[in-house]
This record gives C-alpha cells, structure tokens and sequence, in this order.
C-alpha cells in the first residue's frame, strides 16, 4: 500500500517536471518539432511507471491473501485432518490405514464436543468404543475377534510399556488391529502420573517427550508411514492441573486429545463382573446422543472382554453407529 503511494507521487512529480520543462523550452522559443519529443517522452515515462504500480499492487494483494489464509488454517479447521494427510503425503497414515478410512471422524471435532460436554450430534447416534492401557496378548486378542465378529470398529490408546511388555506378540496384535481397520491413538510411552504429572500438576517437557518416544515405537512397529494426532492423557485430560500448556501445545500441533463421556468402569472402584460392567456402559450413555465410551485391555480385563458382547448388541439395538477418531 505504502509502495503504490510512493510511486504515485513519483510521477507527479515527473508530470510536474516535465510541465516546467515544457514551459522552459517555449520560453526558449525551441522548435514545436522538440516540444512533441518532449511530450511524447514523458507520457511513455508516465505509462511505463502506472503498468510497474498496478503490477506492484495487485501482486502485493495476492501475498496478503496468502498469509492470512496460513494464519485462519488452525486446528479449529475441520479441514486440518485432510490438510495434514496433504502435507505428510499420501502414503502417510493419519491414525488409521487405508481400509481405517471408511469408519473413522474427525477426532478435534469429537474433542472440542466433550470438552464442551456437547452430547448432542444431530440427532445421530454414534458411538466411539476406545480401549486404553493394550497391546495385551490376552485382552486385545479376544476383544479384536469380538469387535471383527460384530463388524464393528475401534479406537485403541496403546501405550510404549504395553508393546514393550508384549514383545513380538503384542506388535502382531498392533498391526492386526491397524489393519483391521481400528484406529491407533497414543495414550504415553510409560503411563507414569509421577513422571507426567508430578504433584498433579501437568509437566510439558515430560509430556512431550514421553508421547514422541511413543509415537516412535508405533512407527518402528506399523512402518515409517504412520502417524497418528489422537492422544489420550494417563487418568484423562481433566483429571490434572496445569493442563491449559497441553491444550496449546495440542492446538499448536493439530493434535486431539481426546477424553471419554461414558465408561464401563473396570478400572474404576471394586471388581466388577461382566454384567456390571455392562450396566455401568448403559447407565453412562444414557440420553447421549454422541458417546465416548471408556474400556481397557490390559491384562486382567477378562470380565470386560466377557462384556462387550453385550455392549455392541445394545448401541446396535438402539441405532448406534460404530465409528473411530483419527
Ligand atoms: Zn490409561
């Protein structure tokens, strides 16, 4: 803007110039042959200086244009998910394979909903069945051959000490869970509330590096080609303080961290059996239209493999969709 300013005055100033040097030269009584020249001159110089001006700014516009298009391009944007496939390539897996596609939303859209505690979707039921604390070799097992047997999909928080704990077998199930089409969030490489919220109190650094360790292991076992921005904090994110760090970091980076709204509750209180189980996945649904359901399939979770048959009989029954955040 300051530029087209600054050339505008340039060539009123070459009129003026040139009106005094056209005066001058009368007055000096030159030949008309010689005044054309001159006049002739400065409205090729005026042309010349217009066409450099208006290319100027209109390519000055174009740059502004840009810009302010990177700035609005935040994680609000539902459009990150395919902007960031773009930009890591196609190859790049966001969170789900290829076949993962088909049953998987846009998990800051499900995140910014529950932090909200938004349980309305229009009236379409959906339910997002996650499993925290795998890879188990017992556990993940049976729960990937319910979850085929129901054609059904989820999403599983794995964390490093899981698959480390699990050797090949449990990296087997990983690959088999990815492949089946279930999306792969990280839930932390050692799971430590004292290492990441030490004092209950969030620490970032510690944080940080202990979900990129993870995110290294899972691509060491689902190939260099995976990624997946779907996070999930050990005890939830609301359960800690300082996690206002988190939350800029997560939206810096594009990533959802991603809570529950409904639990079985077998890692909560007694023991319970598969029928409470059960009951306790119902009662925590009830009149939610979108639900975040909270499961686990670390070792000894026999009781929730026994029921989640069950469950997935009664979100089907009352016209849940199946679907899994990437
Ligand atoms: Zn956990």
């Amino acid at each position: 803007m300051y530029g087209c300013i600054f050339v505008f005055y340039l060539q009123y100033h070459l009129v003026y110039l040139s009106r005094r040097s056209i005066m001058k030269k009368i007055k000096t009584k030159l030949t008309k042959r010689s005044l054309y020249s001159v006049i002739i001159t400065s409205l090729a110089i005026i042309i010349s200086i217009t066409s450099i001006s208006i290319s100027y700014c209109y390519n000055r516009k174009d740059n502004d244009a840009l810009t302010t298009d990177s700035i609005n391009d935040n994680s609000d944007n539902p459009k990150v998910y395919n902007h960031l496939q773009n930009e890591l390539g196609k190859h790049v897996h966001v969170g789900v394979s290829a076949l993962g596609r088909n049953y998987t939303d846009d998990a800051l859209v499900v995140a910014q909903k529950l932090n909200a505690s938004d349980c309305a979707n229009n009236g379409h039921k959906v339910v997002y069945l996650t499993f925290d604390d795998g890879v188990s070799t017992t556990s993940t097992r049976k729960v990937l051959d319910i979850l085929r047997n129901y054609d059904v999909h989820a999403t599983f928080f794995v964390t490093g000490v899981s698959l480390i704990e699990g050797g090949d077998r449990a990296a087997s199930l990983l690959k088999q869970a990815f492949n089946d089409g279930h999306a792969i969030g990280n839930h932390s490489y050692s799971h430590n509330y004292k290492y990441l919220f030490p004092n209950r109190v969030l620490n970032l650094d510690n944080f940080v590096a202990d979900y990129k360790e993870n995110d290294k292991l899972l691509s060491k076992i689902l190939g260099p080609s995976f990624v997946t921005r779907v996070i999930r904090c050990p005890g939830g994110r609301m359960s800690w303080q300082g996690i206002e760090a988190l939350d800029n970091y997560t939206k810096e980076n594009h990533i959802a961290a991603v809570d529950w709204n409904a639990l079985n509750g077998d890692a909560e209180g007694n023991t319970k059996n598969a029928q409470e189980l059960y009951n306790f996945a119902v009662a925590t649904s009830q009149g939610k239209e979108l639900v975040v359901l909270l499961m686990h399939d670390d070792y000894g979770k026999q009781a929730t493999v026994d029921a989640l048959p069950k469950i997935i009989e009664y979100f089907k029954s009352n016209g849940y969709d199946f679907r899994t955040l990437s």
